[in-house]
């Protein structure tokens, strides 16, 4: 399972550092300086990862999940949407830069080994409305999600769910109104033969189209949904 390592080893081009173009670090296409500054969200909710204002080295959820849980189980969201991070995912989302895929999906698989979890049994990354996907020919979390199957040498399921409505202008509503906006978003295609699923995303920003997906999945007898993306606002 975690032979992540010599796949990333045995990568055709030394790595370069994607934000200075520096020589890279031995694992992944980022120099030193540039890895040790990126953003880390390391004060977090453990449920959906939002920022917490109080700081904590245990466990804790925030207020917004004990007071409403969102249908995913945990997150895992290792950095803030800031600095190298922001810039290697807008990078990734509007200039179709496939090595920023690559980057970080590896900053989130090392992130991932530090802490040692449970691995589940399907990737599936949020889809886009076939009309978004048509206009834009790329989905920035089916192109992560392809280097973590990889890597972790989990399936990645583009198959099994559908985004059949389409939803663009999120940022504008209310959590209520969001919720709403997005009920019956998504549509499960075939039978999920898994009990264990993790949603990828690039960023999460309220967390809403993450939760109703993993309702939806769960509607269908998964037991475990759990969200991974690179970075929370
Ligand atoms: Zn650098
Ligand atoms: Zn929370």
């Amino acid at each position: 399972m975690n032979n992540w390592l010599n796949i990333i080893q045995n990568k055709l081009l030394p790595p370069r550092c994607i934000l200075c173009d520096s020589p890279g670090l031995t694992v992944f296409d980022l120099c030193q300086a540039c890895y040790a500054e990126l953003p880390r969200n390391l004060n977090c909710c453990r449920q959906c990862g939002a920022r917490l204002s109080v700081e904590t080295t245990t466990d804790l959820i925030c207020g917004q999940c004990l007071e409403y849980a969102p249908g995913f189980d945990t997150a895992f969201i290792p950095y803030l949407y800031q600095g190298g991070v922001r810039h290697l995912i807008t990078r990734l989302k509007f200039n179709q830069q496939y090595k920023n895929a690559r980057l970080l999906a590896d900053l989130l698989l090392t992130s991932r080994l530090e802490s040692q979890p449970d691995q589940p049994q399907c990737l599936i990354p949020v889809p886009l409305h076939p009309k978004r996907y048509q206009e834009r020919s790329f989905n920035q979390s089916i192109e992560i999600g392809r280097h973590l199957a990889r890597q972790l040498q989990i399936p990645l399921s583009l198959d099994h769910c559908l985004r059949i409505r389409d939803t663009p202008h999120q940022t504008e509503l209310n959590a209520r109104q969001r919720q709403q906006n997005l009920q019956q978003a998504f549509a499960i295609k075939q039978p999920l033969p898994y009990q264990h699923i993790a949603i990828i995303d690039d960023v999460v920003t309220t967390g809403t189209t993450a939760s109703i997906l993993a309702k939806t999945l769960k509607h269908h007898g998964v037991s475990r949904v759990d969200i991974w993306a690179c970075a929370r606002t």
